[in-house]
């Protein structure tokens, strides 16, 4: 039904584990070239050898998406690498948790610097290799948590993911001429080792609180990634995708028990 990305050049940050890693494995199996991008090098080698061994191409490269010397490194390597940069997927993200009256603004700093700041970045390095050949796809994965909804101990978190569309609205209308389209995925509760290591009445409550009775893989989040960057969706930009099992619908308790 979509076309074919068989070819395209792709960097996923935060791709060594969780949503990131399922993003590279789903565009390495449509036939992308992967740059699996985390901070520990052997972490993302593994994933880059998972994909290769599948008989996909695909390279690991170690960096910090707060560093933008690294930023830079990593967009040149997959320029080098790959002859070009395709598709972004800012996915590189950390969620600690901490209430505001224990929250320190180092704590508040951290988040942000990562979630949001390592987004502009991870961005900002590789428009140049796009704008250079009129097209690219920027895919930023943010969250339900600050864009729609709360969670006591989130609001570093929600603040940075909430910021994250706010940046992807006027990236869009300034990409859009040179045929680069930004746009946000927003995961609900996903089945990463991250959130599975919040303990299990933690993932309980959550399965009980999504109207599917079941938290998301990170297929399901990887397979919307995948459409924003098909030539089908070339028309849409700036906008954000829920991938939630519809978490976010019931008004109430009431609503989701009846
Ligand atoms: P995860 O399993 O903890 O994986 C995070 C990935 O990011 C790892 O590869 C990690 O590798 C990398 N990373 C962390 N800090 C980095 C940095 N400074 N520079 C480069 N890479 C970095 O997390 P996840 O659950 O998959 O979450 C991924 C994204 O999805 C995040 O943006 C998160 O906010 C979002 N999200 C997750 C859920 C969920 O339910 N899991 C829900 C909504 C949104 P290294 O530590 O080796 O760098």
């Amino acid at each position: 039904m979509f076309s074919l990305l068989r070819g395209r050049s792709v960097i996923v940050t935060g791709s060594s584990k969780g949503i990131g890693r399922g993003i590279a494995l789903r565009f390495g199996l449509a036939g992308c070239k992967v740059l699996v991008v985390s901070r520990q090098l052997s972490e993302a080698q593994a994933v880059a050898d998972e994909l290769v061994a599948a008989g996909g191409e695909a390279r690991a490269f170690a960096a910090d998406v707060t560093r933008p010397a690294d930023m830079a490194a990593m967009a040149q390597t997959a320029v080098d690498s790959f002859g070009g940069i395709d598709i972004l997927c800012a996915n590189a993200g950390i969620f600690p948790a901490a209430r505001l009256e224990q929250m320190t603004a180092a704590d508040f700093d951290t988040v942000i610097g990562t979630n949001l700041k390592g987004t502009f970045l991870s961005v900002a390095a590789c428009v140049p290799a796009m704008k250079s050949r009129k097209s690219g796809r920027i895919i930023l994965t943010s969250s339900i948590t600050g864009p729609v909804t709360g969670y006591p101990g989130w609001s570093h978190y929600g603040a940075s993911k909430a910021g994250q569309l706010g940046f992807m609205r006027t990236a869009a209308i300034e990409l859009a001429p040179y045929g680069i389209t930004v746009n946000a995925i927003l995961p609900g509760n996903i089945a990463t080792e991250a959130l599975t290591a919040m303990g299990e009445d933690y993932v309980r409550k959550m399965e009980a609180s999504v109207p599917m009775r079941r938290l998301g893989s990170v297929v399901d989040v990887a397979n919307a990634a995948l459409f924003f960057a098909t030539d089908e969706a070339n028309y849409i930009t700036g906008q954000s995708m829920i991938i939630d099992g519809g978490q976010i619908l019931p008004e109430s308790l009431a609503a989701l028990e009846a």
